[in-house]
Protein backbone atom coordinates (compact mmCIF):
# COMPACT_ATOMS: atom_id res chain seq x y z
CA UNK A 1 0.00 0.00 0.00
CA UNK A 2 1.01 3.86 -1.01
CA UNK A 3 0.87 6.64 0.29
CA UNK A 4 2.54 8.79 -2.05
CA UNK A 5 2.20 6.80 -5.24
CA UNK A 6 1.18 7.50 -9.06
CA UNK A 7 -2.04 6.10 -9.33
CA UNK A 8 -2.48 3.50 -12.29
CA UNK A 9 -4.55 3.58 -15.36
CA UNK A 10 -6.24 6.84 -14.16
CA UNK A 11 -7.20 7.97 -17.48
CA UNK A 12 -10.94 8.09 -18.09
CA UNK A 13 -11.61 5.33 -20.36
CA UNK A 14 -13.71 5.07 -22.77
CA UNK A 15 -17.10 6.58 -22.39
CA UNK A 16 -19.54 3.41 -23.39
CA UNK A 17 -17.86 1.92 -20.20
CA UNK A 18 -20.21 1.44 -17.04
CA UNK A 19 -19.52 2.96 -14.22
CA UNK A 20 -21.31 2.44 -11.26
CA UNK A 21 -21.14 5.31 -8.14
CA UNK A 22 -22.21 4.64 -5.38
CA UNK A 23 -23.08 8.05 -3.19
CA UNK A 24 -22.34 8.50 0.45
CA UNK A 25 -21.27 10.52 3.22
CA UNK A 26 -24.35 12.56 3.81
CA UNK A 27 -22.65 13.82 6.58
CA UNK A 28 -20.87 17.09 4.68
CA UNK A 29 -21.83 16.50 1.56
CA UNK A 30 -23.25 18.04 -1.01
CA UNK A 31 -25.51 15.97 -2.70
CA UNK A 32 -26.79 18.93 -5.57
CA UNK A 33 -23.19 18.87 -6.59
CA UNK A 34 -22.47 15.55 -6.86
CA UNK A 35 -25.48 15.48 -9.14
CA UNK A 36 -24.23 17.99 -10.74
CA UNK A 37 -21.44 16.14 -11.70
CA UNK A 38 -23.00 13.36 -12.72
CA UNK A 39 -25.86 14.83 -15.09
CA UNK A 40 -22.82 16.33 -16.89
CA UNK A 41 -20.83 13.07 -17.23
CA UNK A 42 -23.83 11.25 -18.43
CA UNK A 43 -24.67 13.87 -21.23
CA UNK A 44 -20.65 13.49 -22.18
CA UNK A 45 -21.95 9.93 -22.87
CA UNK A 46 -20.80 8.32 -19.58
CA UNK A 47 -23.15 5.40 -18.73
CA UNK A 48 -24.01 5.26 -15.24
CA UNK A 49 -25.65 3.74 -12.49
CA UNK A 50 -26.30 5.44 -9.21
CA UNK A 51 -26.46 3.07 -5.86
CA UNK A 52 -26.86 5.01 -2.88
CA UNK A 53 -27.36 4.65 1.25
CA UNK A 54 -29.31 6.48 3.54
CA UNK A 55 -27.76 5.43 6.84
CA UNK A 56 -27.84 8.61 8.59
CA UNK A 57 -31.21 10.00 7.23
CA UNK A 58 -32.90 6.66 8.53
CA UNK A 59 -30.93 7.26 12.17
CA UNK A 60 -32.67 10.41 12.25
CA UNK A 61 -35.97 9.68 11.17
CA UNK A 62 -36.08 6.48 13.00
CA UNK A 63 -35.47 8.74 16.46
CA UNK A 64 -38.37 10.73 15.64
CA UNK A 65 -40.48 8.13 15.03
CA UNK A 66 -39.29 6.72 18.23
CA UNK A 67 -37.87 3.92 17.20
CA UNK A 68 -34.00 4.32 17.96
CA UNK A 69 -31.26 2.38 15.76
CA UNK A 70 -29.58 -0.55 17.09
CA UNK A 71 -26.59 -0.86 15.97
CA UNK A 72 -24.93 -4.52 16.37
CA UNK A 73 -21.16 -5.53 15.79
CA UNK A 74 -20.67 -8.99 14.50
CA UNK A 75 -18.27 -11.66 15.73
CA UNK A 76 -15.98 -10.55 13.31
CA UNK A 77 -16.09 -7.02 14.07
CA UNK A 78 -18.05 -5.90 11.54
CA UNK A 79 -20.53 -3.11 12.68
CA UNK A 80 -24.46 -2.78 11.10
CA UNK A 81 -28.31 -1.93 12.08
CA UNK A 82 -30.10 -4.47 13.45
CA UNK A 83 -33.64 -4.15 10.94
CA UNK A 84 -36.60 -6.17 13.17
CA UNK A 85 -39.89 -5.68 10.74
CA UNK A 86 -40.57 -2.01 12.04
CA UNK A 87 -36.86 -0.66 11.50
CA UNK A 88 -36.80 -2.58 8.06
CA UNK A 89 -40.01 -0.56 7.11
CA UNK A 90 -38.53 2.65 8.04
CA UNK A 91 -35.12 1.77 6.25
CA UNK A 92 -37.52 1.07 3.16
CA UNK A 93 -39.79 4.44 3.40
CA UNK A 94 -36.25 6.10 3.85
CA UNK A 95 -33.99 4.82 1.34
CA UNK A 96 -36.66 4.08 -1.46
CA UNK A 97 -38.85 7.47 -0.57
CA UNK A 98 -37.04 10.31 0.46
CA UNK A 99 -33.37 9.79 -0.39
CA UNK A 100 -34.05 7.80 -3.60
CA UNK A 101 -36.45 10.71 -4.34
CA UNK A 102 -33.99 13.58 -3.93
CA UNK A 103 -31.34 11.76 -5.84
CA UNK A 104 -33.61 11.59 -8.65
CA UNK A 105 -34.76 15.13 -8.35
CA UNK A 106 -31.78 16.84 -8.14
CA UNK A 107 -30.12 14.63 -11.86
CA UNK A 108 -33.44 15.63 -13.42
CA UNK A 109 -32.82 19.28 -12.29
CA UNK A 110 -29.40 18.96 -13.72
CA UNK A 111 -31.03 17.58 -17.26
CA UNK A 112 -30.08 13.48 -16.26
CA UNK A 113 -33.22 11.26 -16.87
CA UNK A 114 -32.55 9.29 -13.97
CA UNK A 115 -35.33 6.59 -12.88
CA UNK A 116 -35.37 5.41 -9.54
CA UNK A 117 -35.80 2.03 -8.07
CA UNK A 118 -34.95 -0.17 -5.37
CA UNK A 119 -33.32 -3.53 -5.63
CA UNK A 120 -36.52 -5.44 -5.08
CA UNK A 121 -38.12 -3.90 -8.02
CA UNK A 122 -38.08 -6.06 -10.60
CA UNK A 123 -36.26 -8.45 -8.34
CA UNK A 124 -32.86 -6.15 -9.49
CA UNK A 125 -30.93 -7.30 -6.47
CA UNK A 126 -31.88 -10.77 -4.96
CA UNK A 127 -30.40 -12.95 -1.77
CA UNK A 128 -30.45 -14.86 1.20
CA UNK A 129 -32.11 -12.96 4.30
CA UNK A 130 -30.22 -13.71 7.25
CA UNK A 131 -32.84 -13.44 10.01
CA UNK A 132 -30.75 -14.66 12.85
CA UNK A 133 -27.61 -12.75 13.66
CA UNK A 134 -24.77 -13.50 16.30
CA UNK A 135 -23.51 -10.04 18.04
CA UNK A 136 -21.27 -9.14 20.71
CA UNK A 137 -22.76 -6.77 22.70
CA UNK A 138 -21.16 -5.04 26.13
CA UNK A 139 -18.66 -8.38 25.68
CA UNK A 140 -21.48 -10.83 25.62
CA UNK A 141 -22.58 -12.85 22.36
CA UNK A 142 -25.77 -12.78 21.77
CA UNK A 143 -28.19 -14.54 19.32
CA UNK A 144 -30.80 -11.68 17.46
CA UNK A 145 -33.79 -13.71 15.80
CA UNK A 146 -36.16 -11.69 13.22
CA UNK A 147 -33.79 -9.57 11.43
CA UNK A 148 -34.37 -8.19 7.97
CA UNK A 149 -30.88 -7.77 6.60
CA UNK A 150 -29.25 -10.05 3.84
CA UNK A 151 -26.93 -9.97 1.16
CA UNK A 152 -26.72 -9.32 -3.00
CA UNK A 153 -26.30 -12.81 -4.63
CA UNK A 154 -28.16 -12.10 -8.05
CA UNK A 155 -28.43 -9.18 -9.79
CA UNK A 156 -31.23 -8.30 -12.86
CA UNK A 157 -28.72 -7.31 -15.12
CA UNK A 158 -31.04 -7.57 -18.10
CA UNK A 159 -33.36 -4.86 -16.44
CA UNK A 160 -30.24 -2.32 -15.64
CA UNK A 161 -28.95 -2.85 -19.79
CA UNK A 162 -32.45 -2.48 -20.64
CA UNK A 163 -32.55 0.80 -18.52
CA UNK A 164 -29.20 2.18 -19.88
CA UNK A 165 -30.18 0.90 -23.08
CA UNK A 166 -33.31 3.50 -23.34
CA UNK A 167 -31.19 6.32 -22.09
CA UNK A 168 -32.20 6.52 -18.03
CA UNK A 169 -29.77 6.76 -15.48
CA UNK A 170 -30.76 4.28 -12.91
CA UNK A 171 -30.61 5.24 -9.35
CA UNK A 172 -31.17 2.37 -6.99
CA UNK A 173 -31.63 1.86 -3.34
CA UNK A 174 -30.33 -0.67 -0.85
CA UNK A 175 -33.53 -3.12 -0.71
CA UNK A 176 -33.46 -6.31 -2.03
CA UNK A 177 -35.71 -9.02 -2.35
CA UNK A 178 -35.08 -12.47 -0.21
CA UNK A 179 -35.35 -15.64 -2.04
CA UNK A 180 -38.66 -16.11 -0.05
CA UNK A 181 -39.55 -12.63 -2.15
CA UNK A 182 -39.07 -10.23 1.18
CA UNK A 183 -37.78 -6.86 1.15
CA UNK A 184 -34.52 -6.93 2.67
CA UNK A 185 -32.41 -3.82 4.15
CA UNK A 186 -28.30 -4.59 1.94
CA UNK A 187 -25.57 -2.93 2.43
CA UNK A 188 -25.02 -0.14 -0.17
CA UNK A 189 -21.29 -0.34 -0.58
CA UNK A 190 -21.55 -4.40 -1.24
CA UNK A 191 -24.86 -4.04 -3.38
CA UNK A 192 -22.93 -1.48 -5.38
CA UNK A 193 -19.91 -3.89 -5.74
CA UNK A 194 -22.12 -7.31 -6.83
CA UNK A 195 -23.77 -4.92 -9.03
CA UNK A 196 -20.93 -3.68 -10.60
CA UNK A 197 -19.53 -7.14 -10.98
CA UNK A 198 -22.44 -8.88 -12.48
CA UNK A 199 -22.91 -5.96 -14.84
CA UNK A 200 -19.05 -6.26 -15.93
CA UNK A 201 -18.32 -2.73 -14.88
CA UNK A 202 -15.11 -0.87 -15.71
CA UNK A 203 -14.78 0.84 -12.47
CA UNK A 204 -16.90 1.41 -9.43
CA UNK A 205 -16.66 4.60 -7.66
CA UNK A 206 -17.53 4.04 -3.58
CA UNK A 207 -17.99 8.19 -2.69
CA UNK A 208 -18.01 9.25 1.24
CA UNK A 209 -17.36 12.17 3.25
CA UNK A 210 -13.46 10.95 3.80
CA UNK A 211 -11.16 11.72 1.51
CA UNK A 212 -10.82 8.25 1.21
CA UNK A 213 -8.84 4.93 2.74
CA UNK A 214 -6.74 6.51 5.91
CA UNK A 215 -3.74 4.81 7.26
CA UNK A 216 -4.30 6.84 10.23
CA UNK A 217 -8.01 7.17 10.46
CA UNK A 218 -8.84 10.41 10.97
CA UNK A 219 -5.75 11.91 9.94
CA UNK A 220 -6.58 13.44 6.30
CA UNK A 221 -2.94 13.90 5.36
CA UNK A 222 -2.57 9.86 5.98
CA UNK A 223 -4.68 9.05 2.83
CA UNK A 224 -3.40 5.75 1.04
CA UNK A 225 -3.56 6.38 -2.33
CA UNK A 226 -3.19 3.11 -4.36
CA UNK A 227 -4.36 -0.69 -2.23
CA UNK A 228 -3.06 -3.68 -4.46
CA UNK A 229 -5.07 -6.90 -3.78
CA UNK A 230 -2.88 -8.33 -1.96
CA UNK A 231 -3.10 -5.71 0.07
CA UNK A 232 -6.48 -5.99 0.78
CA UNK A 233 -6.36 -7.72 4.21
CA UNK A 234 -3.68 -5.08 5.76
CA UNK A 235 -6.06 -2.50 3.99
CA UNK A 236 -9.40 -4.20 6.10
CA UNK A 237 -7.19 -3.64 9.08
CA UNK A 238 -7.11 0.15 8.87
CA UNK A 239 -10.71 0.33 8.30
CA UNK A 240 -13.03 1.04 11.31
CA UNK A 241 -16.62 0.39 11.39
CA UNK A 242 -18.37 1.30 8.41
CA UNK A 243 -15.51 1.95 6.46
CA UNK A 244 -14.60 -1.88 6.44
CA UNK A 245 -17.97 -2.31 4.48
CA UNK A 246 -16.15 -0.25 2.06
CA UNK A 247 -12.92 -2.12 2.02
CA UNK A 248 -15.26 -5.31 1.61
CA UNK A 249 -17.04 -3.94 -1.75
CA UNK A 250 -13.84 -3.09 -3.63
CA UNK A 251 -12.77 -6.76 -2.99
CA UNK A 252 -16.00 -8.21 -3.64
CA UNK A 253 -15.79 -5.77 -6.55
CA UNK A 254 -12.22 -6.51 -7.92
CA UNK A 255 -13.20 -10.24 -7.31
CA UNK A 256 -15.89 -10.27 -9.67
CA UNK A 257 -14.10 -8.68 -12.34
CA UNK A 258 -14.39 -5.09 -11.86
CA UNK A 259 -10.86 -3.22 -13.13
CA UNK A 260 -10.89 -0.86 -10.86
CA UNK A 261 -12.69 0.31 -7.51
CA UNK A 262 -11.90 4.15 -6.39
CA UNK A 263 -13.03 5.49 -2.56
CA UNK A 264 -13.16 9.36 -3.47
CA UNK A 265 -14.17 12.17 -1.64
CA UNK A 266 -17.84 12.86 -1.95
CA UNK A 267 -17.17 16.67 -0.69
CA UNK A 268 -14.73 17.59 -3.75
CA UNK A 269 -16.68 19.75 -6.09
CA UNK A 270 -16.79 17.48 -9.40
CA UNK A 271 -16.74 14.37 -6.81
CA UNK A 272 -17.02 11.65 -9.54
CA UNK A 273 -14.44 13.23 -11.97
CA UNK A 274 -11.85 13.94 -9.72
CA UNK A 275 -12.40 10.04 -8.60
CA UNK A 276 -12.40 9.30 -12.09
CA UNK A 277 -9.60 11.27 -12.60
CA UNK A 278 -7.18 9.37 -9.47
CA UNK A 279 -8.17 11.48 -6.58
CA UNK A 280 -8.79 9.04 -3.70
CA UNK A 281 -8.11 5.78 -3.18
CA UNK A 282 -7.74 3.62 -5.67
CA UNK A 283 -8.13 -0.67 -5.69
CA UNK A 284 -6.92 -2.64 -8.53
CA UNK A 285 -6.64 -6.37 -9.12
P1 LIG B 1 -21.30 6.56 3.91
O1 LIG B 1 -22.43 6.94 4.81
O2 LIG B 1 -20.75 7.65 3.09
O3 LIG B 1 -21.55 5.34 3.08
P2 LIG B 1 -19.88 5.58 6.23
O4 LIG B 1 -20.14 6.63 7.26
O5 LIG B 1 -20.64 4.33 6.25
O6 LIG B 1 -20.01 6.25 4.80
O7 LIG B 1 -18.32 5.18 6.24
C1 LIG B 1 -17.32 6.12 6.09
C2 LIG B 1 -16.75 6.50 7.47
O8 LIG B 1 -15.80 5.50 7.87
C3 LIG B 1 -15.95 7.77 7.48
O9 LIG B 1 -16.77 8.93 7.58
C4 LIG B 1 -15.04 7.57 8.71
O10 LIG B 1 -15.68 8.13 9.85
C5 LIG B 1 -14.99 6.06 8.91
N1 LIG B 1 -13.65 5.45 8.86
C6 LIG B 1 -13.23 4.48 9.69
N2 LIG B 1 -11.97 4.10 9.42
C7 LIG B 1 -11.53 4.84 8.39
C8 LIG B 1 -10.31 4.89 7.64
N3 LIG B 1 -9.26 4.11 7.94
N4 LIG B 1 -10.23 5.77 6.64
C9 LIG B 1 -11.29 6.56 6.33
N5 LIG B 1 -12.47 6.56 7.00
C10 LIG B 1 -12.61 5.70 8.03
Amino acid sequence: MTEQDTVPQAARGSPDEVVVVKLGGSDGVDLDACCADLAALWAAGRRLIVVHGGSGETNRISAALGHPPRFVTSLSGVESRYTDRDTRDIFAMVVAGKVNTAIVERLQAHGANALGLSGLDGRLLRGPRKDTIKVVENGKRLVLRGDYTGKVEQVNTGLLTLLLGAGYLPVVAPLAASYEGEAINVDGDRAAARLAAALGAARLIILSNVPGLLARYPDEGSLLRHVARADLPAAMDLAQGRMKKKVMGAQEALEGGVGMVVLGDARLTGPVSAALGGAGTTFTA
